[in-house]
């Protein structure tokens, strides 16, 4: 049957993933209990998910909110213990369905938005964790926080709105070489004392966990290529 043998590889192209974190950290001296995979599950159904559930994985990562919200309510109800993540862009107008899903949301790049999730979080009473995507490339079609303007939104967030932010997001440009921007990355967040580094993905992650990344955000290296 087709569908078992995806399932298989599914779960051994995780388990190679975590093989790989494993080594990368071991290389550079790390812990690897300190780096997170967070498996980023974005376009696959619940059906594709499943086998990464059964082999243990908690953690994942979707980018829309509404394709989250149809896919994760359910599958939470089975796994009580999920962590999720909202790796993409966030709307206002999602806020109130991100801050009653989502565990941490890496994609803080606006004042208005910060404000948004520090009401939405005591409307709720939920606390989120909230990392700020910083635009490491100065891209820009690309959103995030544009370097020099990082330390100043950081403390407008923690003074002015009271909303923590736990650590630094980045994507970086396609064509350079993302161990320059993961570097920068580390060097912004250790300055103002965040702790948390999303950063690395499919084709990068062993680099990022070099640089310090604390999050690695693995999608096609585990789910096999999307067809988006
Ligand atoms: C899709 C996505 C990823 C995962 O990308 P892969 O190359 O499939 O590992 C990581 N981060 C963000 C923000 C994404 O949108």
């Amino acid at each position: 049957m087709a569908s078992e043998v995806s399932e298989a590889s599914v779960v051994s192209r995780l388990n190679g993933v975590l093989q790989e974190i494993k080594a990368a950290a071991g290389r550079c001296g790390r812990h690897p209990a300190d780096i997170t995979l967070i498996a980023v599950s974005k376009t696959f159904a619940a059906d594709a998910i499943r086998p990464v559930l059964e082999a243990g994985q908690r953690v994942f990562g979707e980018n829309r909110v509404q394709e989250a919200t149809d896919k994760w309510p359910a599958l939470r109800a089975e796994y009580e213990d999920l962590v999720l993540h909202l790796i993409g862009p966030l709307q206002t107008n999602k806020v109130r369905q991100a801050v009653a899903l989502f565990d941490v949301i890496h994609s803080v790049d606006r004042l208005k938005l910060a404000q948004a999730l520090k009401d939405e979080c005591e409307r709720q009473g939920r606390s989120v964790r909230c990392l700020v995507q910083v635009n490491t490339g100065a891209e820009p079609q690309k959103s995030g926080i544009l370097p020099d303007q990082l330390d100043d939104f950081i403390g407008q967030c923690r003074d002015r709105i009271g909303l923590e932010i736990a650590g630094g997001m980045c994507l970086p440009p396609v064509n350079e070489n993302p161990a320059l921007h993961f570097a920068l990355l580390e060097k912004l967040a250790r300055r103002n004392g965040l702790s948390e580094l999303s950063m690395g993905m499919s084709h990068d992650f062993e680099t990022a966990i070099e640089l310090g990344a604390s999050m690695v955000r693995i999608g096609s290296a585990i789910f096999g290529p999307r067809d988006e």
